[in-house]
């Protein structure tokens, strides 16, 4: 039963973790597919971005060139130069040359050139004395019909560190946002470019409503960023749950993710989880009633064989052991007995002119009287004897560790016992006596001989005129 028990669990246990691990890997999977779907694409825009920075550069160092062999007699010739440059890149607004007094000297268009006092670009190459590259945030140009922008700038400084010029190339947000949003992207896919503190410069979809916003959310992230990375959590834009991989635009402060929404990338896992969880429920209840059932089963057929041994040992009248089991007993007491040589005993007891009993009072006072000689027998006897009923009114009580003089001894202690029973009746009450008769194994194979030594030492106490104890001949 116990077995029983621990393999039901077992299979359960079993059952239910090869369906967790089936759910986790599965889990893994859906992650590892998420991973390769975005982490192609997000590199992809890193050195598209990248490669645009590096032309930028590159033309930087000619139009550089240019002005150092140049004197100012050549203004519109440099004019010339930027426009074609900006018509030949489509993703450039304008390219400006400016002056250390913050104005702008030559630029990509003949019209008069704007202020630029505010242009974060200005600011930040007059605040920093250094030549690095500056990318600006989003704007709005005054000069392109409030068109997105942003910002590619260096300064040119001579050999003491004095601002000479700056060069800026105005680039055209909405060209980059045209440009992915023509990429056949899967629905759910979310593109973003933005600065390592959270300004958007693109995201598909949703451009129009976030460009130029800041969503410092997602700073401290993208602030770690050293190389690619996974983002797995909420967007710091919207709060949908999002799983995305994040790149670096070479060693700027702009940042290219692509995302997914976590709800549609785990749709088939969480379809998968729920019909695994729900065949592993429905395994773990059939197991779970099969082991309570064949536990049960198992208790009843125990205790069925136990009823029935009680029921084959048994007599049902007095409780007591049949002749059946007594004998069973007495042969394996014999066994043991002589491996040790322990001494072992019979009493073949007897009730006196029982028949009359029966006969004067009643077959149910008979039965009376034959359970409480019984329970006598049984309360004067210790718990290694055994007594049991032989026959009608014959009892046989068997006492291992007894010798011949001890069972003499304890026959005539139950002998008295039953002598002073009594029994009400409707004509008074009665009592009865039995006769003894004992005797002891003498190393003999068979029970058989000692109890027909009983039998006749018990036949003795009758001839005697009953109500006494007799023992065996020959002892
Ligand atoms: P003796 O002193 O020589 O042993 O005489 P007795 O009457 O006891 O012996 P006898 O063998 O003549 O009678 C035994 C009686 O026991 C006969 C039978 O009706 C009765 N008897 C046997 N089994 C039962 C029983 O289960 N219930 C009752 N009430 N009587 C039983
Ligand atoms: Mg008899
Ligand atoms: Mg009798």
């Amino acid at each position: 039963m116990k077995r029983t028990c621990f393999f039901g669990f077992l299979s359960i246990i079993l059952t239910m973790s090869f369906i967790g691990s089936n759910i986790y890997s599965a889990h893994k999977v859906a992650i590892r597919e998420a991973y390769a779907d975005t982490t192609g694409l997000v590199r992809f825009l890193a050195m598209d971005i990248e490669r645009m920075f590096y032309g930028v550069e590159q033309m930087f160092v000619g139009l550089d060139n240019l002005l150092i062999n140049n004197d100012k007699t050549h203004l519109n010739g440099i004019n010339d130069v930027l426009l074609r440059l900006k018509t030949n890149n489509s993703y450039l607004m304008d390219l400006l040359i400016v002056a250390p007094s913050g104005e702008i000297v030559n630029w990509s268009r003949s019209e008069a050139p704007p202020d630029i006092t505010e242009r974060d670009y200005l600011r930040y190459h007059l605040d920093h004395k250094n030549s690095a590259f500056f990318i600006g945030k989003p704007q709005l140009s005054k000069v392109h019909n409030q068109r997105w922008f942003f910002g590619f700038s260096k300064a040119e400084r001579d050999q003491y560190g004095r601002l000479k010029r700056i060069l800026v190339a105005i680039i055209d947000i909405d060209h980059l946002y045209g440009r992915y949003r023509e990429l056949d992207l899967p629905e759910d896919m979310i593109i973003t470019i933005s600065s390592e503190d959270g300004t958007i410069y693109t995201r598909i979809p949703g451009h129009e409503q976030v460009v130029g916003q800041n969503f410092p959310g997602g700073t401290k992230l993208l602030c770690n960023l050293k190389k690619s990375k996974i983002f797995h959590g909420a967007s710091p834009i919207n709060g949908e749950r999002l799983f995305a991989s994040l790149e670096r635009v070479g060693d700027t402060s702009m940042i290219a993710a692509v995302s997914i929404n976590e709800d549609n990338f785990f749709a088939d896992w969480r379809r998968h989880s729920l019909l695994m969880g729900g065949f592993g429920l429905v395994v773990g209840a059939i197991l779970f009633t099969l082991s309570i059932l064949t536990v049960r089963s198992q208790q009843e057929q125990f205790r069925i064989q136990q009823q029935l041994q009680q029921q084959a040992t048994t007599d049902p009248l007095t409780g007591i052991a049949n002749r059946r089991y007594a004998l069973e007993q007495a042969a394996l007491e014999i066994k043991r007995n002589q491996r040790t040589g322990t001494p072992l005993s019979v009493v073949m007891m007897d009730i006196d002119h029982f028949k009359k009993v029966n006969d004067t009072y009643g077959h149910h006072v008979g039965d009376q009287v034959l359970m409480e000689v019984a329970q006598t027998c049984r309360s004067h006897c210790r718990e290694s004897d055994l007594v049991s009923r032989f026959g009608g009114e014959e009892f046989l009580i068997l006492l291992p560790s007894t010798n011949l003089n001890g069972a003499q001894t304890h026959a005539e202690k139950i002998r008295q016992a039953i002598e002073d029973l009594s029994f009400p009746t409707a004509e008074g009450n009665v009592s009865v006596t039995a006769s003894f008769g004992v005797s002891q194994w003498q190393g003999e194979t068979k029970i058989d001989r000692v109890v027909s030594r009983a039998d006749a030492a018990l036949y003795q106490a009758k001839h005697d005129g009953r109500n006494c104890v007799r023992r065996q001949n020959n002892a």
